[in-house]
């Protein structure tokens, strides 16, 4: 099966297209949302983020997502840590998951390719940018967050540029019906890779 990876950086409207390309009938895989759904339901994975950071990892049984973000956000190793919990665990849910599929090509969403070296683990990778003034709005829209903290994650996250380069598809969206254009000519492109 081939994997065409989706990254970009935050609010620059990865699962937007991504539910573009699921209209075109592509299966999608939404890494960060695999991880978080799994974080919840997998007991091992439960007992070892109460092991690494305290009984507070977790709030009514559910995942404590603020704390474990204030926990990693400074602190690499820990994060490093946390990931290492959680990674094989979504790595091998992401391969019974492709087993199951059936289509030319599948895409996986994942915030995270190019940071941690994860790039031959795609066949393809499409990039979506967005200018930042606008990455930022929509953010603060969405989660309700302040700029200051959009934009302290912006600066910890690689470049649009660096992605760029090391991507083999961009996808500008500033503009979502010039962004779906631009998608579905990926799209063909990638079919006609396939032929
Ligand atoms: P994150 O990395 O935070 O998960 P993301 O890259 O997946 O973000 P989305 O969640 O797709 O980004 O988009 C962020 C917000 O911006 C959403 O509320 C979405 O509806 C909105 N949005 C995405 N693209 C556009 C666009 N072209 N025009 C206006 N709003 C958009």
């Amino acid at each position: 099966m081939v994997i065409i990876g989706l990254t970009g950086g935050i609010g620059s409207g990865k699962t937007t297209i991504g539910k573009y390309f699921k209209s075109l009938g592509i299966p999608i895989y939404i890494a960060d949302k695999e991880a978080k759904a799994l974080m919840n339901r997998s007991k091992v994975i439960k007992r070892k983020l109460i092991e690494l950071f305290g009984e507070s990892a977790y709030k009514d049984g559910k995942l404590n997502r603020p704390y474990l973000a204030s926990k990693i956000f400074n602190d690499k190793i820990l994060l490093d840590k946390m990931n290492a919990i959680v990674h094989p665990k979504v790595t091998a849910h992401f391969k019974r998951w492709l087993k199951k599929q059936n289509a030319p090509y599948i895409i996986k969403e994942a915030a995270i390719i190019f940071e941690n070296n994860l790039e031959h683990q795609y066949d393809y990778i499409i990039t979506v940018i967005a200018d930042e003034d606008l990455r930022i709005d929509r953010v603060i829209r969405r989660d309700g967050t302040s700029k200051e903290k959009v934009k302290s994650i912006i600066a910890n996250q690689l470049s649009d540029i660096e992605k760029i380069h090391k991507s083999d598809f961009v996808i500008m969206n500033n503009d979502l019906d010039e962004a779906k254009s631009q998608a579905k000519d990926i799209h063909s492109a990638i079919l006609q890779k396939l032929d």
